[in-house]
C-alpha cells in the first residue's frame, strides 16, 4: 500500500514507519520537524512540511497516490495542554480537520488514528474498555477525542473509514537500537528513570506517594513502541479488507506503579536509581489500565514485549547508546 505517515519522524511514528517499510508497503513521511528527529527517519522519504499545507498534502496524495494516512502530528503534553489549550486545539483540531479534509477532496478514505487513554479522563472502572465514557481531563484528550468525533461524521457523510488507536502509555525502543525516545522536554516517567540511571540527571522525582495504590504511586500501563507500530499496520490491512470504523484501546493490561518501574529499571541497569519523593503531579489518574481484548479479538493484535523488564531493556539499549539522543 501508498502510505502516508505525517508526524513520522516522531518516536511512536518514526517506529511505525520502520514496521510499515519492513512489510513491504510504501511510505512518505510528512512532519513539521517541530518535535521529530530527521535522523529517526532513515532510507525514507521525508517532506518537510505541516499537515495544514492543504495544497502540499493534495500534492503528496496525487504524486504517490496515497492509498491511506496514519496520522500521529500532533501535540501531545498533558501538562502543556492545560496551560495552553489553545495550540492544542490548533495543532490537534484545527490541522486534524485540515488534513479530513484533503483527504475526502483527494478520494483518500482510509485513516489510522493516534488517539490515547486521555480520552477516557478519570476511570469509573479498572481495566478500561472501548465502552468506558469518554470524558477528558484535559485539553489533550479533549482534543483528540474532538477529532475523533469529527472522524465519525466524515465517515458517515464522506465515506472517511478510520481506526483510532487509543494508547496507554507507549514506551521502548526498536530492539535494533536504531531509533528511540527522544522528547525535548523530556516528561515521561521511564526516559527520565533512565536518564538518571546513566547521570545526566541528579534524581527521578516520584509524583505522589499517597494514592489509593499498593504502594501509593500511580500505577501505569506500559506498552512497548513495536507492539503499538504493529497495531497500525494490522489497522490498515483490516481497513483495506472491509473493516468499518472502530476504536481500539492498546495496552498490556497490567498496571505497574511508578516504584515498580524504578525497582525493575535498577535491576535492568545493575544499580541503585536515585529517588526524590514529590508531591502528585496535577491531573493525573491513580490507575490506568488498559482492556485490549478487541484488538486482539478483531485484529489479531498479540504483543511481543508484553514483559515490563523487556520493554525497559530496549528502552536502556537506545539510551545508553544514544546518551545525547538523535540528532546533537
Ligand atoms: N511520573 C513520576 N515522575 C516523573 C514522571 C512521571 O512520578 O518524573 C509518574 C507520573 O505521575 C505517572 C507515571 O509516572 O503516574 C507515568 O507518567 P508519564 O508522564 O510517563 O505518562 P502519562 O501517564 O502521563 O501518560
Amino acid at each position: 500500500m501508498n502510505i502516508l505517515v505525517t508526524g513520522g519522524a516522531g518516536y511512536i511514528g518514526s517506529h511505525t514507519v520502520l514496521e510499515l517499510a519492513s512489510r513491504n508497503h510504501r511510505v512518505v513521511v510528512l512532519d513539521n520537524l517541530s518535535k521529530g528527529h530527521r535522523g529517526a527517519v532513515r532510507g525514507i522519504e521525508l517532506v518537510h512540511g505541516d499537515t495544514s499545507d492543504t495544497r502540499l498534502l493534495k500534492e503528496i496524495f496525487k504524486k504517490y497516490n496515497i492509498e491511506a494516512v496514519v496520522h500521529f502530528a500532533a501535540s501531545s503534553l498533558v501538562g502543556e495542554s492545560v496551560r495552553q489549550p489553545a495550540g492544542y486545539y490548533h495543532n490537534n483540531v484545527v490541522k486534524g480537520l485540515a488534513l479530513l479534509d484533503a483527504m475526502v477532496d483527494s478520494g483518500v478514505r482510509r485513516l489510522v488514528f493516534s488517539s490515547t487513554a486521555a480520552v477516557y479522563g478519570e476511570p469509573v472502572e479498572t481495566p478500561i474498555s472501548e465502552a468506558h465514557p469518554a470524558a477528558p481531563t484535559n485539553p489533550y484528550g479533549a482534543t483528540k477525542l474532538a477529532l475523533e468525533g469529527a472522524m465519525r461524521w466524515y465517515d458517515q457523510a464522506y465515506g472517511l473509514r478510520f481506526a483510532s488507536l487509543r494508547y496507554f502509555n507507549a514506551a521502548g525502543a526498536d530492539p535494533a537500537e536504531e531509533i528511540g525516545e527522544d522528547h525535548d522536554p523530556e516528561t515521561h516517567l521511564i526516559p527520565l528513570v533512565l536518564k538518571s540511571a546513566a547521570g545526566l540527571t541528579p534524581y527521578l522525582e516520584v509524583f505522589g506517594t499517597d494514592y489509593p495504590t499498593p504502594d501509593g504511586t500511580c500505577v501505569r500501563d506500559y506498552i512497548h513502541v513495536n507492539d503499538l507500530a504493529a497495531a497500525h499496520a494490522l489497522a490498515l490491512d483490516a481497513l483495506a479488507a472491509g473493516l468499518p470504523s472502530s476504536v481500539y484501546n492498546l495496552g498490556n493490561g497490567n498496571g505497574y506503579s511508578v516504584l515498580e518501574v524504578i525497582r525493575t529499571a535498577e535491576e535492568v541497569v545493575g544499580k541503585p536509581i536515585n529517588i526524590k519523593y514529590g508531591t502528585r503531579r496535577p491531573g493525573d489518574p491513580a490507575v490506568l489500565v488498559a482492556g485490549s481484548g478487541k484488538i486482539m479479538k478483531e485484529l489479531g493484535w498479540q504483543p511481543r514485549f508484553a514483559d515490563l523488564k523487556t520493554i525497559i531493556e530496549t528502552a536502556w539499549r537506545w539510551h545508553s547508546s544514544h546518551p545525547a539522543g538523535f540528532d546533537k
